[in-house]
């Protein structure tokens, strides 16, 4: 699986390098593309933004880099392009199951007041990740290339593994989890879990999973 960013601060990305998903990136299982959208300018001072019609603050994102960008990167049909929005839907773990079916995903991470809407023509999903307005998409991006490609058959190892998670379905919150030391400042680690009995620790466990209403 590829996932192809377009942004125009394309060293803002180390994280992805850091621990499992800089593991899955050294073995190929993923593989992420920084594209800088400079790249699609044509004048001298590789303008991606102008001011709005209409007049007010701030300046909005041209449509010709984007599009160029969006034609220039796109590799074959099972290809899902995504720009990020805070009035995009809500990003969850269903759409990041949706999303791990696609061969290539391209994420455009939007600035200043976002982007020319003439682009979501060539959009297939605005994604938000939550109900608050960051100044960029570049953190969205890492947020949904974390919690796909984490989903990635062997990126994650039997330690890390996706099955017992929070959010496996809708609503579903995972059991706490403790490990030593047994007693700490006074508190315990629930009987159960020390008991060794497996079908003990699965009952404790499914009463402490919760279901959000
Ligand atoms: N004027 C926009 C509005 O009121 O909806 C906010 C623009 S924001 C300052 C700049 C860019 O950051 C957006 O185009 C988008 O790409 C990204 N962004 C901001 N908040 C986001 C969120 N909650 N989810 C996803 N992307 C977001």
């Amino acid at each position: 699986m590829q996932f192809d960013i377009i942004t125009i601060f394309p060293k803002a990305f180390g994280y992805l390098e850091q621990s499992i998903l800089g593991r899955a990136l050294k073995s190929g299982k993923i593989k992420v593309k920084i594209h800088d959208l400079r790249k699609w300018t044509t004048d001298k001072h590789r303008t991606v933004d102008d001011r709005p019609y209409g007049g007010g603050p701030g300046m909005v994102m041209k449509v010709e880099p984007l599009h160029k960008a969006i034609k220039a990167i796109k590799k074959s049909k099972k290809v899902k392009v995504v720009l990020f929005s805070a009035k995009g839907e809500k990003f969850t773990q269903t759409k990041a199951r949706q999303l791990q079916k696609y061969h290539q995903i391209i994420l455009i991470a939007g600035r200043y007041e976002g982007v020319d809407e003439r682009i979501l023509k060539w959009v297939d999903v605005e994604l938000s990740i939550g109900d608050y307005v960051l100044t960029g998409g570049e953190l969205p991006a890492m947020v949904v290339i974390d919690a796909v490609g984490r989903l990635q058959s062997g990126v994650l190892g039997k330690r890390e593994s996706a099955l017992e998670e929070s959010h496996r379905r809708p609503g579903w919150l995972e059991y706490p989890h403790y490990t030593r030391p047994e007693v700490f400042k006074g508190r315990r680690v629930p009987v159960a879990l020390l008991s060794g009995d497996h079908r003990k620790i699965k009952i404790w466990r499914q009463h402490h999973a919760r279901q959000r209403i």
